[in-house]
Formats: structure tokens, sequence, C-alpha cells
């Protein structure tokens, strides 16, 4: 058995290659850049009006004529002798020998004629061809999460597609021959399968969509065979259940099997102390213990990180704050405890129904109490580190 600091600490050296995949940008958000991107293009491309006006060559003049107009889109480059302007709109191209774009309001204008009221400074309301990015710049780099801005900021250099971390697909191996689908009435001596629907609702949460749920009795054939599918198709395996050292276990068996490398097996925790971990080749397994809650905490603390690293992000641990005990928590166990808690500002409070059978509290649960195992007591007030359930 070994500590939860171990067991963290074996995880975070994977993966320990990456993969990436292009994707188009309407497919982008919130993934993570795997490479540098370029720009294409200076932007804006061309000197544009930041007004609606009059561009002209700056001079002591304060009457000019209008020789044309340039509209958003218009591609006419005028070429203005002294004393001449061009009727100009936001975005438009600015004529190459005008150097300054006057705003409407402050112009007279009659017939073609106007007359400045107000002279603006030489340059003004135009902008520079490349002032946002320039050419081959570096528009974003490698390891950025692209927000709606981000993906806004690339169609505008006209790009279309981006390389990303590729979001691993994940495979959910139900065991239990206890088990029955939500959806008909309760047999004798069947519980319904709750496992697989959480599991697929917090890979959700973390942005996976390719989540493939396969159900087995407690079969060691079956169970081999299904792990044997998974680890050819898919980057991660959730095993739910069949850990334990019952009798009719068999996934610890038909990991290794499968030739599955065992990295480890059973951390000094409650819940989940049966979590085993383990890898073949690009592909990762965590068996998880049946019972619902520890299959959940087990998620959180350790599956959950993976996941996220191998999409590319860098903070990937959920987020750990201190607060206040609002309960008395005794741990003679001498195991690192996880605790359903709810988390109000700097206080917290432990809730009911802390068996790893149930999850009735778990879901008004918005942090887990960590107790280290080398803490036998907390009172009340009590400083206790809270990992935050929300990402
Ligand atoms: P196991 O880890 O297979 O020994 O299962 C431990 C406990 O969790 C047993 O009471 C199971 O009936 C229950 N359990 C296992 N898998 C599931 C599941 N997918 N949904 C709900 N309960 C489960
Ligand atoms: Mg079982």
């Amino acid at each position: 058995m070994i500590s939860v600091k171990t067991a963290l600490a074996i995880i975070s050296e994977f993966p320990d290659t990456y993969l990436f995949e292009e994707v188009s940008l309407n497919e982008a958000l919130n993934l993570v850049l795997s490479e540098d991107v370029f720009s294409p293009i200076n932007m804006p491309p061309f000197r544009q009006s930041a007004m609606d006006g009059y561009a002209f060559k700056y001079s002591d003049k304060d009457k000019y004529s209008i020789v044309g107009e340039s509209k958003a889109g218009d591609s006419n480059n005028y070429v203005l002798k002294e004393g001449e302007a061009v009727r100009i709109f936001t975005g438009a191209l600015v004529p190459d020998n005008a150097d300054t774009v006057i705003m409407q309001e402050h112009v007279e204008r009659v017939g073609d004629k106007i007359h400045i009221q107000k002279m603006p400074s030489q340059c003004a309301n135009i902008r520079k061809t490349g002032e946002q990015i320039k050419t081959m710049d570096i528009a974003l780099k490698r390891d950025t999460k692209l927000n709606e801005a981000a993906i806004g900021f690339l169609a505008c250099l006209g790009i279309t597609t981006v390389t990303v971390y590729k979001i691993p697909k994940v495979g959910i191996l139900v065991t239990g021959s206890e088990l029955q689908k939500p959806g008909s009435e309760l047999e004798q001596g069947k519980i319904y399968e709750s496992n697989s629907i959480m599991l697929e609702a917090a890979l959700q949460k973390i942005g996976i969509k390719d989540i493939e749920i396969i159900r087995v009795k407690d079969d060691y054939d079956a169970t081999k065979t299904s792990i044997e599918k998974v680890l050819n198709t898919k980057d991660l395996l959730l095993v739910s259940g069949g850990i334990s050292v019952g009798d009719y276990d068999f996934v610890k068996e038909a990991l290794l099997e499968n030739e599955v490398e065992e990295l480890f097996y059973k951390i000094n925790q409650k819940p989940g102390k049966p979590l085993w971990f383990g890898r073949k080749k690009n592909t990762y397994v965590f068996a998880l213990p049946g019972n619902p809650a520890s299959a959940l905490t087990c998620f959180y603390i350790y599956a959950l990180p993976l996941l996220r690293k191998m999409s590319g992000y860098k903070n990937n641990q959920l987020k750990r704050v201190i607060a206040n005990s609002k309960t008395t928590i005794k741990n003679p166990s001498g195991k690192t405890l996880f605790l359903k808690a709810k988390l109000e500002g700097d206080s917290v409070e432990v809730l009911q129904g802390q068996s790893s059978a149930m999850l009735y509290t778990y879901a008004l649960s918005n942090a887990l109490i960590c107790v280290d195992s080398e803490t036998a007591e907390v009172k009340i007030n009590d400083e206790v580190e809270c990992i935050k359930l929300e990402l």
C-alpha cells in the first residue's frame, strides 16, 4: 500500500508522450494549442480609417475639395493632390498619400468642399498596417487555452484550423452481476447501475466527448475481452468495480492478462483504498472501486489530473484551499481521509453520509476535506485542506 502523495507522484510522471490533432477552429473552444501559431497576414492588412470622416494629406490649409469616396470593402486607392480629400468610412482603405482622417463631426461640408473646424493631429484616426500583428509574428503561443476571443483573433487572421492537444478518448468498463440499468423495475438482489452515467458526466465536465460505456457481469472472460477492446481504441480506461479481493473480483487479473503494466495498487486512503493504476503503451488505466463515492473521489483526485494533463492543461489538480472546520473529525485509522463537505467562505462543514456506498450528500458537496494520514484529530476551527470540486 502506498501513500496518497506517492500515488500522485507516480501519476504525475504521465503522460510521457502527448497526442496532437488538427481541428477546425469552430471545434477548438477550450482546447490547448500544441504549437505556436504565426500570423499569415498583417492585421490590419492595409491602412484603415478608424472613423467616418474625410482622409487628406495633412497641411496647414483648412479647406479641401472632395474628389471621391472610400467605403469599407472598396479597393480604390485614390491619388490625392494638394488640397484634396476623400470621403471615408470606418474600416475603409486610406489612400496611400493621405496621412490623416478627420471625423465628420469636425468639418463643415458645403457641396464638394469641407471646411475643417477642429484640425486633428497629423496621422490621427488611421489604423496602421500590422499595428495589431505583423505577418509571421506569433499570434498565440503553444500551450494557450483557446477561449472565444482567441478563436475570434485567429479567425481574423484567416486561420481556419489549429493543432491542439488531443482530448483523450475514454472507455468506461462497468463490472458487476448485481447491476441493472435504470429504466426498468428493480429485480430482487439487484441495484441500479449508476457509476457509468456519473463518470460520464464527470468526463463531460472536463471536455471529454468521446466516451464509450461497456457493461459486463462478474465474468473473467467478458472482463478480459472488454478490456482488450478498450485498450485498442481509447486513450484511457476507467474500470468500475471488481478490483477488490473478493472471489468475483476479476479486474486486476484481466488487466495483467492484457499486459497492462501495474504502476500501483492500493492507497492508504478512505474511501478508495483498492484503486489500481497502470498503462499499456499510451493507454492509461484506472480501476476504480465500485462503491459510488469511492469511484467518484478516486476520479477527482487521480484520474482527472491525468486526463487534463493529456488534454494540454497546465494546472491539472482541482484547487486546494485552507478553511476552518466547523466539525470535529476523528481519524484513528492512520489513512488519508477525503470527506464530502460544504465549503462556505472560510469555513467548511463535514456532511452526513460519509459511507463510500452513499452519494446523497455528495450531491450537495462542493468540496472534499482532505485529512492527512498523520492527523489523528481535527478540532472545531482547526484549519483543514479542502479540495474544491468545481473547476
Ligand atoms: P465492487 O468494487 O465491485 O466490490 O463494488 C463495491 C460496491 O459498489 C458494491 O456494493 C457494488 O454493488 C457497488 N457498485 C459497484 N459498481 C457499481 C455501479 N456501477 N453502480 C452502482 N453501484 C456499484
Ligand atoms: Mg463488483
